[in-house]
C-alpha cells in the first residue's frame, strides 16, 4: 500500500514559484511539502544563464534553483521529486494528490505546475534547446548581439519578442504561417515600422540545422511548396503555451487556454487552492514574478490554514 502523508499544505511543482512559496508556507510554521513529477528547479534549471534576477547580474538558471532549493532546505521544506501525480482531488477535505508512490493529504494545495511552451515538432528543435532554440527572449535575447534570429508565430508574443529581439539582433525574421498577423493591430503597426524586422510569410519551419550551435532553419512556402534555407543563428518558436494542468481540469475555474484563474491573493476558485506563477493567468511570466507569486499565495495559504484552525477549534 502506498505511503500516506499529512501536510498542512502541499505545493505541486518545485520550480522558483513552489520554492518561494515554500519558504514562506514554512515560515509560516506550517508542514509544508513540494511535490514534482520531475526533478526540482522548473524550467528555470534549463536555462543557461539568467541575467535579470535581481541580485544576480548573472547567474546559471541551475545555480540559482539550487540557491532556492537550499533555501527552501534551510527552513524544513519536505521535498517529493520525481512524483508521478496520477489523480488530484482538489474539492475533498482534506484534498488529496495520488501518485505513483505515495498519497499526499493537504489542508491547502498550492499550484505551481507552470506551462510548457507549444513546440514546433520540427527535427532539431529538442536537439538544439539552450544552442540557438529559445523559447524565451527576456531571458536569452541578450546572446543574440549583432546575430540573426527568427521568430515563429504571429500572435501578440512573436511579434512583441520579435520586436524586443531588435534590441540585440542585426536582423529578426518572423516566420509566419499566414499571410496576415494574429497580433493586435496596434502591435502590427508598431512592427511594420521596424527595419530590423523581416516578415516571411505563408511560410512554416520544416527542420532545425547546426553543429555545435543553430546556423540555419529549413523553411518551405505553404502555397507554392517551395523548400528553402535561411542562415540564423537562433530560433525563438512562439506558438503560444499550454499550461500543465492535466490533472485540474475540470476541478478549478479556468481561461479558455487552461490557465488558471486567481485573485490579488493567488486564490483560485476553490477554497484553501491557490495558483502562482505560469500555470496562471498573468501578464508576464518570469522567475522573478513567479517567486513573487509564490510568496503571495503561500502568506495567503497560511492565512486560510490559521482560519481553518479558529473554526475547529
Ligand atoms: P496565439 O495568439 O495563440 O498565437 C500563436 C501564433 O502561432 C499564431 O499566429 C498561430 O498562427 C501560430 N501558430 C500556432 N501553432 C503553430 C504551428 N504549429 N506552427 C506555426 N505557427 C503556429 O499565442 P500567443 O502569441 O502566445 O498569445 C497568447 C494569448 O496571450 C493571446 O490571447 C494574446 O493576445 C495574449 N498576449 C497578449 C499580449 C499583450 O496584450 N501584450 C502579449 C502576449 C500575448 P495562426 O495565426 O495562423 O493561428
Amino acid at each position: 500500500m502506498a505511503q500516506i502523508f499529512d501536510f498542512d499544505t502541499v505545493i505541486l511543482g518545485g520550480g522558483p514559484g513552489g520554492f518561494a512559496a515554500g519558504i514562506y508556507a514554512a515560515r509560516g510554521a506550517v508542514s509544508t511539502a513540494i511535490v514534482d513529477i520531475s526533478m526540482l528547479g522548473g524550467q528555470p534549471s534549463n536555462y543557461l544563464e539568467l541575467e535579470n534576477y535581481p541580485g544576480f547580474a548573472q547567474i546559471g538558471g541551475y545555480e540559482l534553483m539550487e540557491k532556492f532549493e537550499e533555501h527552501a532546505d534551510k527552513f524544513g521544506v519536505n521535498k517529493f521529486p520525481m512524483q508521478e501525480i496520477v489523480s488530484v482531488d482538489l474539492l475533498s477535505n482534506p484534498k488529496v494528490i495520488v501518485t505513483n508512490e505515495a498519497e499526499f493529504r493537504a489542508k491547502s494545495v498550492i499550484i505551481a505546475t507552470g506551462a510548457k511552451p507549444m513546440k514546433l515538432g520540427v527535427p532539431g528543435e529538442e536537439e538544439f534547446v539552450g544552442r540557438g532554440v529559445s523559447y524565451c527572449a527576456v531571458c536569452d535575447g541578450a546572446f543574440y548581439k549583432d546575430k540573426v534570429v527568427a521568430v515563429v508565430g504571429g500572435g501578440n508574443s512573436a511579434v512583441e519578442e520579435a520586436m524586443y529581439l531588435t534590441k540585440f539582433a542585426s536582423k529578426v525574421y518572423v516566420i509566419h504561417r499566414r499571410n496576415e498577423l494574429r497580433a493586435d493591430k496596434i502591435v502590427q503597426e508598431r512592427a511594420f515600422k521596424n527595419e530590423k524586422l523581416e516578415f516571411v510569410w505563408d511560410t512554416v519551419v520544416k527542420e532545425i540545422q547546426g553543429s555545435d550551435l543553430v546556423n540555419s532553419i529549413v523553411v518551405e512556402n505553404v502555397k507554392s511548396g517551395e523548400t528553402s534555407s535561411i542562415t540564423v543563428n537562433g530560433i525563438f518558436p512562439y506558438i503560444g503555451i499550454l499550461p500543465n494542468v492535466d490533472n485540474f481540469t475540470g476541478q478549478i475555474e479556468q481561461d479558455q487556454r487552461g490557465f488558471i484563474v486567481t485573485d490579488d491573493t493567488m486564490k483560485t476558485s476553490v477554497d484553501g487552492v491557490y495558483a502562482i506563477g505560469d500555470v496562471r493567468v498573468t501578464p508576464l511570466r518570469q522567475v522573478i514574478t513567479a517567486a513573487a507569486d509564490g510568496a503571495i499565495g503561500a502568506v495567503y495559504a497560511v492565512k486560510y490554514l490559521e482560519a481553518l484552525k479558529e473554526v475547529t477549534v
